[in-house]
């Protein structure tokens, strides 16, 4: 059943997500572009959460990309070992500071971006909103991934091809807030299990809600 694919007006539908969570604090607690990075390659297939707990100690020890790229595995595992898959990630960190060496060149391209190991386009999304600049792309996290077709403004569940439709149905200057405001109503309101519809402020276009008689 498409109920509202071709009849919603999402820019306006949406715009109050945007309204409500701009500004709101990113869930990784980083202080500047270099830690970001660091952290949306650790918090892959790890929670938020954890990543920031054992954030403080790490760069502490390695400030910055110069840092980084100096430490040996042994030092690096020493401080990752409980984050999942820390061998991969750690191969991929060194990897980065290798080639960036310095915070100051650290990419603010898609193209530059997910060029480099564990920087996928979701990640590029992040680290280009945070660092302000243009963006190319909406990020699709889980959340968004669960959020998106359930609003109905995408089908499917591959995070490309959502991101695919959001960009064909949002005009490029939400792109930058978006993704992630989309993410924190799932966070929030929009949860995998006993979604709160009654709190959620769009579920006057909410598809789900629509079918499911909520
Ligand atoms: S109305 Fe319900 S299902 Fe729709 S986005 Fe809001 S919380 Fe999710």
């Amino acid at each position: 059943m498409d109920l509202f694919n071709e009849s919603t007006d999402w820019e306006k539908a949406l715009r109050p997500l945007i309204t409500k969570y701009k500004g709101k604090q990113h869930p990784l607690h980083y202080h500047n572009l270099y830690q970001l990075m660091v952290m949306v390659v650790l918090s892959a297939q790890d929670s938020d959460a954890h990543i920031n707990k054992i954030a403080p100690a790490f760069f502490e020890k390695f400030p910055d990309m110069k840092a980084l790229a100096k430490a040996n595995t042994a030092q690096l595992t020493e401080l990752l070992s409980e984050v999942r898959f820390h061998g991969n990630k750690i191969t991929w960190l060194q990897e980065i500071a290798e080639e960036i060496k310095e915070d100051k060149n650290i990419p603010k391209t898609m193209k530059e971006l997910t060029a480099l190991k564990g920087i996928g386009r979701k990640s590029a999304n992040v680290i280009m909103r945070e660092a302000g600049v243009e963006p190319e792309g909406i990020l699709v996290d889980l959340h968004v991934l669960r959020v998106a077709p359930r609003l109905g403004i995408a089908k499917g569940k591959d995070a490309t091809k959502i991101e695919k439709q959001l960009m064909e149905k949002l005009p490029k200057d939400m792109w930058g807030e978006i993704g992630m405001a989309i993410s924190f109503l799932g966070r929030e309101t929009c949860r995998p299990t006993n979604p709160k519809h009654s709190e959620c402020i769009v579920s006057n276009v909410c598809e789900y809600c629509l079918l499911h008689n909520k």
